[in-house]
């Protein structure tokens, strides 16, 4: 079996620069979608195929190969990003395909998407993700909702964040007449997977259908970067080519959109292109940052970590009236709550909240870790019980609302956010 194949990539309507970066190489082909800082997202993107090309054994590969050459792509970007201060915080996703006999090896971090085109039809082949995906899964959003969501781009794992990453794998048995798509989300975003699909079965030429499925998502709006690998499975036919046409790709680097300076021409079989743009990755980045920003204390922490910092932020704030411990930022977004409760305790949440030290309570106290907002929920309750006892010494009118001091206070309905 050989693979054709066509590639296209675009800075889109609204960035300024195209962070994604796609990979052709021998029966070796690869999309990832940038993000973070000024320019750390197209040097993740970039990077982080580097890394792969050069680590992917140039024959007899395996899918563990693969897998490995994923992680130490992890590896390269998260130790540029901390050797750097300009590139902190960057991260990339990444959705490598390695043709092994007529397999399509598939390894995965991220949103952008593998799709298998078979006989009309298309089907995901790789996981998303997101925060959105989750929700799908757990019966918070429909597909459909996730779809459009505002919130869609916000990831849950990707390339350069961690030490440790965690590498989705597929294996695709491949048959003459396939077609696999490999993209960012810069596609799946602005152009509707029944448009996908039509697109895919109207260009027979994976280099038009390429450019199609691109300028599909252009005309769409172009909101973010867009990059589109379109590969055919052929049967093994008279002679050569196992990879793209390079001129293919080279003209993709060095397409009329692209802003940035185009990369070198690789030699062939090597085609690395990195073109130029930037943004709708960004704007829920920013919008987060904004609001982690307004949480305070904790936004220097927050804003490492490109999106996916929602996981790993822990806070203390109040559920049905007590004090709480939750995983997440204290944010909305769109209505998608961006924590969940991990603990309640018995300390009414008024009582500490009128504490001085405690006073931001309803807005959350953010802390980097579950022990640490553990940490914060003992001293709340040692301070309470303090207070307690101080003002049962002080007389009743002091104690209202200590617990068995006095009938409790109506609970105050301004006890918000906004607050
Ligand atoms: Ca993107």
């Amino acid at each position: 079996m050989r693979i054709r194949g066509g590639a296209r990539t675009d800075v889109g309507l609204v960035r300024r620069r195209n962070e994604d970066s796609f990979l052709v190489r021998e029966r070796l082909f690869a999309v990832a979608d940038g993000m973070g800082g000024h320019r750390g997202g197209n040097v993740a993107s970039s990077l982080a195929l580097d890394t792969v090309a050069t680590t992917v054994p140039a024959t007899g590969a395996t899918a563990e190969d693969l897998v490995d050459a994923v992680r130490s792509a992890n590896g390269a970007v998260l130790e540029r990003a901390l050797a750097d201060p300009e590139l902190e915080g960057m991260g990339t996703t990444l959705t490598a395909m390695l043709m092994r006999g007529d397999e399509g090896l598939v390894a995965h971090v991220g949103d952008s998407r593998a799709y298998l085109f078979r006989d009309g039809e298309l089907r995901q082949v790789t996981e998303d993700h997101t925060l959105v995906r989750r929700m799908v899964v757990e019966g918070r959003l429909t597909p459909e909702e996730a779809e459009v969501h505002p919130a869609r781009s916000i990831l849950t794992r990707a390339l350069g964040v961690e030490p440790e990453v965690d590498v989705d794998r597929e294996a695709v048995s491949l048959r003459d007449g396939d077609r696999l798509l490999l993209c960012t989300d810069g596609l799946t975003g602005m152009v509707p997977e029944e448009g996908i699909r039509e697109t895919l079965r109207r260009e027979p030429d994976p280099q038009a259908a390429a450019d199609a499925l691109v300028a599909a998502a252009v005309a769409a709006g172009g909101e973010d970067n867009v990059t589109v690998l379109v590969l055919d499975a052929l049967p093994d036919g008279d002679e050569n080519e196992a990879g793209l046409p390079v001129a293919a790709a080279a003209e993709v680097a060095e397409g009329p959109r692209a802003a940035a300076p185009s990369p070198p021409r690789e030699p062939r079989g090597q085609a690395l292109a990195t073109a130029a743009a930037l943004r709708l990755r960004e704007l829920p980045w920013r919008r987060l940052a904004a609001w982690a920003g307004a949480v305070a204390t904790a936004a220097a922490v927050v804003v490492v970590g490109v999106r996916l910092y929602v996981d790993r932020q822990w806070y203390v704030g109040a559920a049905a009236g007590h004090v709480a411990v939750y995983q997440g930022i204290p944010a909305d977004v769109a209505g998608i709550r961006l924590s969940h409760v991990t603990a309640v305790t018995r300390v009414r949440a008024a009582q500490a909240e009128r504490l001085q030290p405690w006073h931001q309570l309803f807005q959350g106290i953010t802390a980097p870790s579950e022990r640490a907002a553990l940490g914060i929920v003992q001293q709340i309750r040692a301070d309470v019980a303090t207070a307690a006892r101080l003002g049962r010494a002080a007389g009743p009118a002091a104690a209202s609302g200590v617990p068995g001091a006095g009938p409790a206070p109506t609970p105050s309905p301004t006890a918000s956010p906004s607050r």
